[in-house]
């Protein structure tokens, strides 16, 4: 899908030699900080010095695709809008994608999950060993995503086996506890294992119009139901404003939802979004993530190439090492950069 920006440049056959800078300037000075800008070009060769320029003035190149035989950079202007980079050890949290199917496809899912998209697990056999090797590496917090999880008829032995290694939390729209899931859930150990429901807005409106008709209600009433069985419960919503996140803080203060039992993220221009956030590698800190693909640097990208580190998962230790390694890498150009930069 194509990414909006907020400014087209249309770069002709122009280059950095021939008057492409001066477009890309007049273009920053019409955006605000971080809006999108797209600059389209017939030739593929400005690549390099565009990607390098965004890198010397700050912005971020975040995507790149090629339509009827003309390159679309687009970038976006200025430093990373959010607070998205906690101060957290690499290494403390670890993120596995246990399969990527879902019985909804939310508008914005920064995967593509849908009922339609292959299930693509990770399996049992790997997560025992990842939650041994985990354990041995001292993470302190496991997060289980998808897609959605409760699609899988092994969901308990995969949460058994995270949870006796560390806290898990597992990411759930909160819509499938009835059958098995629900004996499923029910046999989760509760100090152990916290529930992740999302919930977009107050009311059904916004939530139904981006995941679907009837479904704020049935995540509503599987918050409910998981409370009533005792599980700690964390709301997540996905908002696309400060006045929508503020509206839902409202929500959660009425509920009297406590602070660390609430997530409310922006939408991230990533997978099935056409619009939201637009984030970089060097924006994020990594958090590791693990799918049936590889090693990951973070969980919002859990199938780009941009955030692959490596293809191979164990031994388990490598697969961390690789992401420090990049982390310390990629951070000390950014400081070089810096020092080479500084005017005065
Ligand atoms: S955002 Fe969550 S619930 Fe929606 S399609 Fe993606 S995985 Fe499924």
């Amino acid at each position: 899908m194509r990414t909006i920006a907020a400014v087209e440049v249309d770069a002709g056959t122009k280059t950095f030699a021939s008057g492409l800078l001066p477009d890309l300037i007049a273009a920053l000075r019409r955006s605000r900080k971080g809006d999108l800008v797209a600059v389209t070009s017939r030739d593929p060769g400005i690549g390099p010095a565009l990607e390098a320029w965004c890198r010397l003035t700050r912005n971020s190149l975040v995507d790149v695709a090629v339509e009827e035989g003309r390159t679309r950079w687009v970038l976006r202007y200025g430093e990373v809008p959010e607070d998205v980079a906690e101060d957290r050890p690499v290494g403390s949290r670890l993120w596995l994608y246990t399969n990527f199917d879902c019985n909804l496809s939310c508008e914005y899912c920064c995967v593509r999950s849908s009922p339609k998209a292959p299930r693509r697990a990770l399996g049992i056999d790997r997560v025992r060993r990842i939650a041994i090797e985990a354990r041995d590496l001292g993470v302190s917090e496991i997060f289980v995503t998808g897609g959605e999880p409760f699609m899988l008829p092994d969901l308990g032995e995969i949460l058994v086996a995270c949870a006796a290694a560390a806290p898990t939390t597992v990411l759930t729209n909160g819509m499938l506890f009835a059958g098995s899931r629900l004996s499923t859930l029910l046999a989760l150990p509760r100090e152990r294992v916290t529930l992740q429901i999302s919930l977009d807005s107050p009311t059904p409106e916004r939530h139904d119009s981006q995941r679907g008709k009837g479904t704020w209600a049935r995540a509503w009433n599987g918050i409910l139901r998981a409370r009533a069985e005792g599980f700690r419960v964390r709301l997540a919503a996905t908002v696309s404003t400060d006045a929508e996140a503020e509206e839902f803080r409202g929500f959660l203060d009425a509920h009297e939802v406590s602070e660390e039992n609430r997530v409310i993220r922006r939408i991230v221009l990533r997978g099935s979004a056409t619009q939201g956030i637009a984030l970089a590698r060097a924006d994020l800190v990594p958090e590791v993530t693990i799918t049936a693909e590889g090693v990951f640097w973070h969980p919002v990208g859990a199938e780009d190439n941009d955030l692959l580190v490596s293809g191979e998962i164990f031994p388990l230790a490598e697969s961390f090492a690789a992401v420090r390694r990049a982390f310390d890498r990629e951070h000390d150009h950014q400081r070089r950069l810096a020092r080479i930069f500084n005017c005065a």
